[in-house]
């Protein structure tokens, strides 16, 4: 159990620290802006949404290692998935970080799974899932600014 903790904050480290799908995206058709007070985080995600896809998403913005992290990997993971695919993902993830039960049909988490530990941590609860929300915000109503308070 140590070995696998220890992988899974190498990567949260690794990803906060060279972030990836990190900048502008120039051919973005929604965006929105995610803040929590809490912590300081803000972000910014650009996605590129063609039919019911998720073509392209990046984000831009500062904030702690966890917030960082989550946001480079949650971009990896919603690359070409559908909407329904990644609402899917951010309620699985959700449970994740809140340590719920999964639900019967959870779509595997893949490396989202290095979140896990976060259910110990309330107050990093916010950090994991800012990028989430403001994803959700940019495809559901496009340019609004979203808060975790
Ligand atoms: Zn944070």
């Amino acid at each position: 159990m140590t070995d696998l903790q220890d992988l899974y904050q190498e990567l949260i480290l690794d990803h906060g620290r060279r972030p990836r799908n990190f900048g502008r995206l120039e051919n973005a058709n929604r965006t929105a802006e995610g803040y929590n007070p809490l912590c300081g985080d803000k972000i910014r995600v650009y996605v590129k949404v063609g039919g019911d896809v998720v073509e392209d998403i990046k984000f831009e913005g500062a904030g702690c290692a966890i917030s960082t992290a989550s946001a480079s990997i949650m971009t990896d993971a919603l690359k070409g998935k559908t909407r329904a695919e990644s609402e899917q993902l951010f309620r699985a993830f959700h449970d994740l970080v809140t340590g719920q039960q999964p639900g019967p049909d959870t779509p595997e988490l893949g490396k989202l799974e290095v979140f896990s530990g976060v259910s110990e941590f309330p107050t990093r609860v916010k950090c994991a899932t800012l990028s989430w929300h403001t994803l959700r915000a940019a495809l559901n109503k496009n340019g609004e600014v979203v808060s975790t308070e």
